[in-house]
């Protein structure tokens, strides 16, 4: 069931590549497969990883030419979770993320939760907030009960 699921999020993908002008290769098919089989907040190295265990000599350089050349067509985004590597997601699953800078865990969030602050920030501030390029940082619950917060 899994893999069925997997090979038509694989072939949505490449439809909407397509739809924005873009040609598919070996490369960029591995690394979308790669990506469906991960769920989303993987970096470039977990891709690249994932993708040598079907095709072991593919450089580096290459994955990283085929993850921007996808980024720039607008299926993947990038985002930062912290200080560590950026990770990849599909850019039509985006939320915005809660990452505890205790233990890691990641809450996503969907955009409505921001309307109120986004609407607020645009009326007093003139400023127009991207959400989901980076995270917003804090406690977990669990971290916090257990340093008795
Ligand atoms: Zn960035
Ligand atoms: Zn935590
Ligand atoms: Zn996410």
């Amino acid at each position: 069931m899994k893999a069925a699921a997997s090979t038509a999020r694989v072939d949505e993908i490449v439809e909407q590549l397509r739809a924005n002008g873009g040609r598919m290769n070996t490369a960029r098919r591995a690394l979308v497969a790669a990506l469906v089989d991960a769920g989303g907040h993987v970096t470039a190295e977990d891709l690249a990883t994932a993708v040598r265990r079907t095709h072991p000599n593919m450089h580096m350089a290459t994955v990283y030419r085929n993850l921007e050349a996808l980024e720039d067509l607008g299926v993947l985004t990038h985002l930062h979770l912290g200080h560590t590597a950026s990770v990849y997601h599909f850019a039509d699953d985006c939320h915005q993320h809660l990452v505890c800078q205790t233990c890691g865990h990641v809450v996503e969030v969907p955009d409505r939760e921001f309307d109120r602050l986004t609407k607020r920030l645009g009326g007093t501030y003139g400023f127009h907030l991207t959400l989901h390029h980076f995270a917003l940082m804090g406690i977990c619950q669990a971290c916090a009960d257990e340093s008795g917060q």
